[in-house]
């Protein structure tokens, strides 16, 4: 492992940026998202970003095409996704594991999303190792390892305080990552900035538990028997549908294609949408398979926790908490999965 010190981490990145963006969690007011980072933004280092960066890979808004008509002639024209390299940096283990998630999805055998392909190979990722979880985070449930890198092609290592051997005189008492490579990509950047690296050995900062645990033992047997229990209608009662939950959470990705049109021009869209909307499910004739809240809010949780495990083998949940630090009345995953585990899952009840 290399070492960076605080003092060379703004020159490094500031190196990165002179090659391609570097996109980074920065404060805007009280909110940290993801931005493209310049000099004199401050990175935040210590807690994960209240955004997920999931709109780098799937943009809230993105035009797929435009057309043009001439009596009845027209003319497609295709509209290719920004492919220039860049840098994502400072993204969290659970962020990450977000995206391996989302990949099965857009990038299957069966079908390739060829703007969201061209996003993944063109990012760079510099995942941030966590020692710290929030209250609300419960990864380690989820399989996620807050120290893994699974996906990254660079893995920065929060440092311990102290150091080991005869280089005691060399501490540095600002915050000091490791950096480790885990792809060529990554082993190249490396090298080009060898000179802000050293070989100071440090131990990574201790790693605190996660306080906060997602017990889901039982839930995977009884969802199939619940379909039309009479859960889902008690449990949405509070929710208020304002889809903050799917618009936070890392694994959403539903979308809605939407035409604008003007006299002989126009342009198709995709944008975000959320399960927890009347107007997710609406067909064109005016019939909504989903019509109230208790078929939306059980579609959410049916895909969280059976659906997308039927298909792909695990939870589309990567613990990271967002569900519990905002749903305005606390319905989060967490507490919804304990609800499921009290019923009694025999009981059909309509
Ligand atoms: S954030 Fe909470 S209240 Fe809002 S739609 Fe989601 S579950 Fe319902
Ligand atoms: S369901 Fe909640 S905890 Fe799980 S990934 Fe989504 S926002 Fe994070």
């Amino acid at each position: 492992m290399k070492t960076i010190s605080s003092m060379l981490m703004t020159q490094f990145i500031e190196a990165l940026a002179k090659e391609m963006p570097v996109i980074a969690p920065v404060k805007n007011e009280e909110t940290v998202s993801f931005q493209p980072w310049s000099a004199g933004m401050e990175i935040e280092w210590q807690k994960n970003s209240l955004i997920p960066p999931k709109n780098l890979f799937l943009p809230q808004v993105e035009v797929l095409y435009k057309y043009q008509v001439s009596g009845v002639n027209g003319e497609i024209e295709e509209i290719d996704a920004d492919d220039s390299p860049r840098v994502l940096l400072g993204i969290r283990n659970c962020d990450l594991h977000s995206i391996l998630l989302l990949d099965k999805i857009f990038l299957t055998d069966d079908y390739i999303d060829s703007a969201y392909q061209s996003r993944r190979k063109n990012t760079v990722i510099i995942v941030l190792q966590c020692s710290q979880p929030l209250s609300t985070c419960f990864c380690t449930s989820l399989g996620v390892d807050p120290r893994g890198g699974e996906g990254a092609d660079l893995v920065l290592i929060e440092l311990d305080q102290g150091v080991r051997g005869s280089d005691k005189m060399m501490y540095d008492p600002g915050r000091d990552f490791g950096i480790e490579a885990r792809t060529p990509k990554g082993e190249e950047i490396l090298k080009k900035h060898e000179d802000f690296l050293s070989d100071l050995q440090k131990k990574p900062a201790p790693l605190e538990n996660c306080n906060l645990h997602l017990d889901e033992r039982g839930v995977k047997e009884k969802l199939p028997k619940m379909f039309d229990h009479s859960i889902w209608a008690d449990l949405s009662m509070r929710c208020l549908g304002c889809g903050v939950c799917t618009y936070l959470c890392p694994t959403c990705y539903c979308f809605d294609l939407q035409g604008k049109n003007v006299g002989e021009e126009g342009f198709k869209y995709r944008c975000w949408d959320s399960c927890m909307f009347s107007d997710y499910t609406m067909m064109a004739g005016g019939h909504n398979p989903r019509p109230t809240k208790r078929e939306r809010f059980r579609n959410r949780f049916l895909h969280k926790l059976s659906y997308y495990r039927e298909r792909y083998g695990e939870l589309l949940c990567t613990g990271c908490g967002r569900c519990l630090a905002k749903c305005p009345v606390h319905l989060d995953i967490t507490y919804v999965a304990e609800k499921i585990k009290e019923a009694k899952a025999d009981v059909r009840e309509g």
